[in-house]
């Protein structure tokens, strides 16, 4: 077989980083439930001391990530938060971080709360103008912080240009690659120095586990890395990892539907009277499309849209009466998920402030599934009925 670098994505999906067990034959990774390793002698043992430090179906799994993601280190955490956690303990009191505005509120909530009062500066902006980014750089800046198909607005923010900006000012570039996925955007590769998933979403993809990773081709951040994981102790159980890597087998077959159904939904939905805006970067006439196009190879199942006369109580009415669709946080999962930003995920971020943003009202997410399309767009239309 070819080396894993060379593997089509769905072949790394399924094969990277996992071997048939050598013990039994198993073909899938077993689920190493341990805390420790017998040694042989003081310092003789077969790599593995204690399953904080490492884990033999954690690493099958970050060796998985890392393939998919064109990286060389991956390391999981045990959620997203905390993966992200690991990249803000990397910097030093008095360094500065350049952050995009319309960003996953708790990224924002950890960034605010927990890393401003350890003196580091945290600047929020609008990044789909590289101008308002440079215009942030000083000699303080280590960090910019991407968030790219952007929540819930679906702006896209051009990876290249940021990691031209993050490399003139000697600064990491790190991508929140949740919402893309690596099947549809490798970070990487457009010049990023770190990748962070919240694999909570569409890498677990069966709204079954909470868990988050890093992926980088930089041996000195991998060093960081690795120390803060071990440092830290925030990682991921074993059984956690077992079943993202069996989530992952099929990535690529759910994201592809995800697209398509995705397509299917917003396009139904502008050209339905009742609703005024779509959100989706797959339309020719979305402000970024055309970076959307060059950055990623597939436009998502995540959309957003308002409603005409944009009353909060209509969309309240909305979420309720869907019956494929089901009312929760979260997304990527095999099942269509519907939720009002404006109350759930937005509802600390003041109205003038979100809607400043376009977190308007009646502003209604969708996460969609992998069900019929047929069936998912019937319940949208007896909802918007
Ligand atoms: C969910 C999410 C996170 C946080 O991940 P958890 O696994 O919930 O800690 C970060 N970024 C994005 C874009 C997310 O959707």
């Amino acid at each position: 077989m070819s080396t894993i670098q060379e593997m089509k994505f769905g072949t790394k999906a399924i094969h990277a980083g996992v071997h048939a067990d050598e013990a039994t034959g198993a073909i899938m990774t077993p689920i190493y439930q341990t805390s420790t390793y017998v040694q042989e002698a003081v310092g003789v043992n077969k790599g593995y001391e204690y399953s904080r430090s490492q884990n033999p179906t954690r690493h099958a799994l970050e060796k998985n990530l890392a393939a998919l993601e064109n990286g060389k280190h991956g390391a999981c955490f045990g959620s997203g938060l905390a993966a992200i956690d690991c990249v803000i303990k990397m910097l030093n009191p008095g360094d500065e971080v350049i952050s995009t505005n319309d960003l996953y509120g708790g990224t924002f909530r950890l960034f605010k709360t927990i890393f401003e009062k350890y003196g580091i500066k945290f600047h929020f902006v609008g990044m789909t103008d590289p101008a308002v980014v440079e215009e942030k750089v000083n000699e303080n800046t280590k960090l910019i912080w991407v968030e790219t198909p952007t929540n819930p607005m679906m702006s896209i923010i051009d990876i290249e240009e940021m990691s031209n900006i993050a490399k003139k000012a000697n600064a990491w570039l790190c991508v929140d690659n949740t919402f893309a996925t690596p099947y549809l955007q490798n970070p990487l590769d457009l010049g990023a120095d770190i990748v962070m998933h919240s694999a909570t979403k569409y890498l677990g993809g069966h709204s079954d586990v909470v868990m988050g990773a890093l992926i980088t081709s930089n041996d000195a951040i991998a060093a960081e890395m690795y120390r803060i994981q071990n440092a830290s102790g925030a990682v991921t159980g074993p059984m956690d990892s077992f079943l993202v890597l069996r989530g992952i087998k099929t990535l690529h077959l759910r994201v592809q539907r995800h697209c398509e159904n995705g397509e299917k939904v917003a396009r139904y939905l502008a050209d339905h009277p009742k609703v005024d805006k779509v959100y989706w970067p797959g339309f020719e006439s979305h402000p970024n499309h055309a970076i959307a196009k060059k950055q990623m190879r597939g436009f998502g199942g995540m959309i957003s849209f308002s409603l005409v006369g944009n009353s909060m109580e209509q969309a309240h009415e909305m979420v309720k009466n869907v019956k494929v669709f089901a009312l929760a946080e979260s997304l990527g999962g095999v099942e269509s998920l519907i939720g009002h930003p404006a109350t759930m995920t937005h509802a600390s971020i003041p109205k003038e402030e979100r809607e400043k943003i376009g977190v308007v009202d009646s502003l209604i997410r969708l996460s969609v599934g992998v069900e019929d399309a047929e069936d998912i767009i019937d319940d949208l239309k007896q909802a918007l009925e």
